[in-house]
């Protein structure tokens, strides 16, 4: 039994592609730590924009321009509110999660030097890695890893050991993509603050999960991608402090971003509009604020509480097929759960179940380092949703006792 306030099947009712066949099978979809599948309501706000109100924002007197203004501002006052940030010119919308970061990244470069440290955790979206290895390159400031245990969890007393009056900046997803593991990051924040560095929490894994409110945080920056929370793909959020924001330059140059332009001198716009360059994705935006409602509608408790069960039930299940082991298997985690079966490669797996209608990811997850970590090529990795059913995690053991049965 998998005990829950919610009505599963009315809300799978808000889904339309769950209806739908994959293979001559009902779709299974496992895949929901790369993306979030869209409700009608959701659907409904893009078609309605593109039916109504399509129009550039900030700049038109007409009605449409107008229109298209206030739902895109609504939208970022939904953000703010959701996220309990303190200014919505603290609400940057941005492309994804990657572009957050690397709008971070790329300001940092003039407060960098030498000497300076950076500390990332062992288990980064690579979307976390990279862009810091870039300005490391730049600034010739030294990135250190904070290390994981065989569990997935960071050690802490490393973490603490490392940090010192050298760290700038601290860079630490609050839930691992590739594991589910669910980071200290009240204790990461607490303790970089105490040697006067900045932290940055990618946030693309957990918003789907955790309803993470940001002032009690304190944290500097954190980055959320609307399509892992039923929004649509290429349009996110990056949260920043009003003091850092005022204190990092400019990201991209273009329109919207100016106050004032001649050839000889630029005035660059107030926040948030300092940062959001050209013409933004405006339905996108505004769909994010939708994805908000909805998910709030039907509260976030429940919803994590929905999801720890049936992660747990799928965890029993699993473990009980022969030579099934999981990877990530810390005491706090959430909705991801990555699997290998001794002797198979996991992409075998993928490609078996597939064919049963049932969508898993198979591969690195973005997370090399953490494949490295563990000596595996990569795993299998299904990861859920509230939409997501005990009737469905028995289909997935299924095909994955059926492709072991093949495979060995
Ligand atoms: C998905 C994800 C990202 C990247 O998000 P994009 O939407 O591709 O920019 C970064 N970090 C984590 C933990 C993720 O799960």
């Amino acid at each position: 039994m998998i005990e829950t306030t919610l009505d599963i099947q009315a809300i799978r009712k808000d889904f339309p592609i769950l209806q739908r066949e994959v293979n001559g099978k009902p779709l299974v979809y496992l895949d929901n730590a790369a993306t979030s599948q869209t409700p009608q309501q959701v659907i409904d706000v893009i078609v309605d924009y593109y039916k109504r109100y399509n129009a550039n924002i900030h700049r038109g007197v007409h009605t449409l321009s107008q229109e298209a203004t206030d739902a895109y501002e609504a939208a970022r006052q939904k953000i703010q509110k959701h996220f309990n940030i303190a200014h919505s010119r603290e609400v940057i919308f941005t492309s994804g999660t990657t572009h957050g970061i690397n709008l971070v990244a790329s300001g940092s470069t003039s407060f960098l030097k030498e000497g300076d440290e950076i500390l990332v955790s062992a288990m980064e979206h690579h979307s976390n890695i990279v862009p810091w290895q870039m300005l490391c390159g730049r600034t010739g400031a030294t990135l250190k890893v904070v290390p994981m245990n065989l569990e997935g969890e960071l050690v802490m007393e490393e973490y603490h050991n490392l940090l010192s009056d050298k760290t700038k900046l601290v860079f630490c997803n609050h839930v691992s993509n590739a594991l589910g593991t669910i980071n200290p990051i009240e204790e990461i924040i607490e303790a970089a603050h105490k040697v006067g560095a900045a932290v940055l929490i990618d946030g693309a894994q957990a918003a789907a999960h955790i309803k993470a409110d940001l002032q009690a945080l304190d944290v500097d920056f954190y980055t959320v991608s609307a399509h892992k929370m039923c929004g649509p793909t290429g349009v996110g959020m990056l949260y920043g402090k009003e003091e850092w924001l005022k204190k990092l330059p400019p990201y991209q140059g273009g329109g919207e971003m100016i106050a004032e332009v001649t050839f000889e001198k630029t005035t660059y716009a107030d926040l948030p509009h300092k940062f959001e360059a050209g013409t933004p994705n405006i339905c996108g935006g505004i769909a994010f604020g939708a994805a908000l409602d909805y998910m709030n509608s039907i509260s976030f408790d429940a919803i994590a509480q929905y999801e720890d069960e049936l992660v747990r039930y799928a965890t029993e299940q699993l473990l009980a097929i022969d030579g099934l082991k999981i990877y990530g298997t810390a005491t706090h985690k959430t909705s991801v759960i990555s699997f290998n079966i001794e002797g198979v490669h996991p992409y075998d797996i993928g490609t078996i179940v597939d064919k049963l209608g049932i969508a898993v990811r198979t591969g690195h997850h973005c997370a090399q380092p953490i494949m490295d970590f563990y000596q595996i090529p990569g795993t299998v990795r299904a990861s859920f949703s509230f939409y997501n059913t005990k009737e469905e995690v028995d289909k997935l053991v299924e095909g994955v006792t059926r492709a072991r049965n093949m495979l060995l």
